[in-house]
């Protein structure tokens, strides 16, 4: 009798939905486990309840930089006097400056004086950091699509309509009312949180997301999930 070895099942990536296993000769089809957020957003110790995606190796890699670049930036703006793991972040930030000049050339390019509007008409002169808005999209709409992946099973189409906006002084209040009528949500520590809502008879969801309690960001996938009533 002759033992056979178990065949291994692929999977799909749940970025660009190709089959992935562990043992894949190619090694852009490696299996691999991508966290939603990065992890690299979620200082240690990890809450147990963080989402993991099956993940091609190639996926991971063409998000690295950006992740990295993201976690950066959000570091260096994200209130690390109130909020501890914005702290751990903005040290794990300056160790990846120390390690690598181009990182450091490349933030410190991007830092520029703002004039600042004060209540009583007169202007405050403060350092500002501009974002890649491209790289910054890129980020968020990943882990958009992690979440539609993680509760819905749907992976967006190449060509899918979505809108993802992203501002560090976007107003929670406003958007009450969709945290309240939302269908899924979810926070790790005080590093990320997020809630997501299939709009009633449409195939759109929209998800809010919040970094260090701070920063907030929103991604709506259009007419990407079937309808409850069709
Ligand atoms: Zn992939």
């Amino acid at each position: 009798m002759v033992a056979t070895k178990p065949q291994r099942v692929p999977v799909e990536c749940y970025l660009c939905g190709r089959p992935i296993t562990r043992d894949a000769t190619d090694p852009r089809f490696l299996r691999t486990r991508d966290h939603v957020p990065p992890q690299g957003f979620i200082p240690k110790p990890r809450p147990a309840n963080l989402i993991t995606l099956p993940c091609c190796r190639a996926c991971q890699d063409e998000y690295q930089r950006d992740e990295d670049e993201f976690r950066n930036n959000l570091g260096a703006l994200a209130p690390a006097s109130v909020n501890a793991a914005a702290r751990v972040t903005w040290e794990t930030a300056k160790r990846a400056f120390k390690r690598g000049p181009g990182v450091t050339k490349d933030f410190v390019s991007r830092l520029q004086r703002v004039a600042v509007p004060r209540a009583d008409g007169s202007t405050e002169d403060r350092l500002a950091l501009a974002f890649d808005a491209a790289q910054t999209r890129r980020v968020i709409h990943k882990v958009g699509c992690g979440l539609l992946y993680h509760h819905l099973r749907q992976r967006p189409r190449a060509d899918q309509p979505l809108e993802v906006e992203w501002d560090t002084h976007l107003d929670a209040a406003e958007y009450q009312p969709m945290i309240d009528a939302s269908h899924y949500r979810d926070s790790f520590g005080r590093a990320f949180a997020y809630v997501g809502l299939v709009v009633a008879g449409s195939r759109d969801s929209i998800w809010l997301m919040w970094f260090f309690e701070h920063h907030m960001a929103s991604v709506a996938f259009l007419d990407a999930v079937p309808t409850c009533d069709s």
